[in-house]
């Protein structure tokens, strides 16, 4: 065997370790969206929940208010019936319509938080069924990307032993190459394509296409510099 039967071999090997390391980091990227999802639904509940305690806690003034006010229309009502002057009593009078007045605009105001705080719980539970299937979500994601992070780890404990026999089976010229060719291109060894180099498409002379497909020392695109290989 000689340097294109080992690179093809080793071609085969990172290639399989380039697409789990791909797998691998698209998995990473849909865990990543999922976390920004499941952050999203989580803010939106955290807000409707403030939006409820807010309402709650104006509910809690409007019923403070509302006591006050009939506190002090009970105490004019009791202060009316020992009043000596005709003054007093009308001055007491528009006292008691100032609380009955106001003790009506807190009603209101109660009556709306109460509408508010209706409509908060609704949405807390929609958003919080929705929190807990993006939280869920996240977690079958994140189970997936750690069992494929621990078979890529073992794939490549696995194939590293391998890989380093081809590497040393290779000539110092060819194992510099592909690691050059790799780095640079990402793709080191290209085809032959009905005469044409398979990575850029350079119509090979025909002699280089008959030393390619002879095997017998490496030969390289005059167009792109890739390792050029005969397939069967
Ligand atoms: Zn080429």
């Amino acid at each position: 065997m000689g340097d294109q039967d080992w690179l093809l071999e080793l071609r085969q090997v990172d290639d399989r370790l380039r697409d789990m390391r791909a797998r691998l980091e698209g998995r990473r990227a849909d865990l990543q969206r999922l976390g920004k999802e499941m952050l999203a639904v989580e803010e939106a509940l955290a807000q409707e929940q403030a939006r409820l305690e807010s309402a709650k806690a104006r509910h809690r003034e409007g019923d403070r208010e509302i006591e006050t006010c009939r506190s002090n229309r009970q105490r004019f009502e009791t202060q009316l019936l020992s009043v000596k002057t005709n003054v007093e009593y009308q001055a007491l009078l528009r006292e008691i319509a100032v609380m009955q007045e106001k003790a009506r605009e807190w009603e209101e105001v109660v009556l709306t938080t109460m509408e508010q705080e209706e409509a908060a719980q609704a949405t807390i539970a929609k958003v919080a069924a929705d929190v807990r299937e993006k939280q869920g979500a996240v977690e079958a994601e994140r189970a997936l990307f750690e069992n494929e992070r621990k078979q890529l780890e073992e794939e490549q404990t696995q194939l590293s032993a391998g890989r380093e026999k081809l590497i040393g089976s290779l000539t110092p010229f060819a194992r510099n190459k592909y690691d050059r060719l790799t780095a640079t291109k990402g793709d080191a060894i290209v085809p032959v394509v009905q005469g044409s180099c398979g990575g850029c498409h350079y119509n090979l002379p025909p002699q280089t296409v008959n030393e390619v497909r002879r095997n017998a020392r490496l030969i390289l695109c005059e167009g792109c510099g890739r390792i050029l290989v005969w397939l069967a």
